[in-house]
C-alpha cells in the first residue's frame, strides 16, 4: 500500500470513530515534504509565473517577470513591493540602488543573498513605478502565497508598508507594525522599512537596525 493510501485508510478509520480533525506539529507538517521534493514544484511555479498575463497592462509593458531569487530552502524570506526599472531589465529582485542597500543590510546580520529568498508582492513592474493596483495584488498574491508555502521559511521579513499590509491583511502604517512579531499562516513575520525609504530617509537606518537585530535573534532561536 502506498503512503498516501495508508494515510487515507487511517483518516477514514479516524473519521469512522468520530475524529474529524487531527493536529500535526509544524515539524511533522514539514516532514511530509523532504527538502529535495520542493525543487520540482518550485520550478513549475516559476515557469507558471513567468508565463503569467493576468494583468494585461503589466504583461504588455514589462520586459521580464521577476519571480524572485535566492535559496528555495531559505530560513529567511524577504518580501518587497514590486520590481523597479533595473529589476525589470535584469529579471531579478532588488538589484537597483535599494537592492544594494538590502544586500548590505543582510550582510550586517551575517547573511548573504544566496542564503535567503527575496521576492516581491507583484512579479511585474508597474509602469513608471506607480503603486500596485488592488486588482494586480489580487492577481499576483497567490504566487507569493505559494512561494511561501513551498519555501516554508522560519521567518518572513516584510520590507515596507506595501508588503507588510498585503501579508498581514491590514491597513495599519509600517510604524505601528514594527516592533512586533506577526503571524502569516504559522510563520513569524517582522516588518521593517523598505530600503528605498531608507535611502530617502537615512536617519531611519538606526531604527531599521533594531529590526534587523530582531531578525537575527529570531533566526538564531529557530535553529
Ligand atoms: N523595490 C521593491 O520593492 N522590489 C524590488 O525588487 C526592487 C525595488
Amino acid at each position: 500500500m502506498t503512503h498516501s493510501r495508508k494515510a487515507q485508510v487511517f483518516l477514514e478509520a479516524m473519521g469512522a470513530s468520530g475524529i474529524n480533525e487531527i493536529y500535526l506539529s509544524r515539524t511533522q507538517v514539514r516532514g511530509t515534504r523532504p527538502p529535495s521534493d520542493r525543487k520540482g514544484p518550485f520550478s513549475k511555479l516559476r515557469e507558471q509565473v513567468l508565463r503569467c498575463t493576468k494583468c494585461h497592462e503589466l504583461a504588455a509593458t514589462r520586459h521580464t517577470v521577476v519571480f524572485g531569487s535566492g535559496n528555495p530552502e531559505a530560513r529567511l524570506m524577504l518580501v518587497g513591493e514590486a520590481p523597479g526599472a533595473e529589476e525589470d531589465r535584469q529579471g531579478l529582485p532588488f538589484v537597483g540602488p535599494a537592492g544594494q542597500l538590502l544586500t548590505k543590510m543582510l550582510a550586517a546580520i551575517g547573511l548573504s543573498r544566496d542564503e535567503v529568498f527575496i521576492a516581491n508582492v507583484l512579479k511585474c513592474r508597474p509602469p513608471g513605478n506607480r503603486p500596485p493596483q488592488p486588482q494586480e495584488i489580487e492577481n499576483c498574491e497567490p504566487y507569493l502565497a505559494l512561494q511561501i508555502e513551498l519555501i516554508h521559511p522560519k521567518l518572513i521579513c516584510a520590507l515596507g508598508t506595501f508588503a507588510a499590509q498585503t501579508l498581514l491583511k491590514t491597513t495599519a502604517p509600517i510604524s505601528s507594525l514594527r516592533n512586533r512579531i506577526h503571524d502569516y499562516r504559522g510563520i513569524a513575520v517582522i516588518c521593517t522599512f523598505h530600503p528605498s525609504y531608507l535611502l530617502r530617509n537615512p536617519a531611519e537606518k538606526r531604527r531599521s537596525w533594531e529590526d534587523l537585530k530582531k531578525v537575527r535573534e529570531l533566526l538564531e532561536k529557530a535553529r
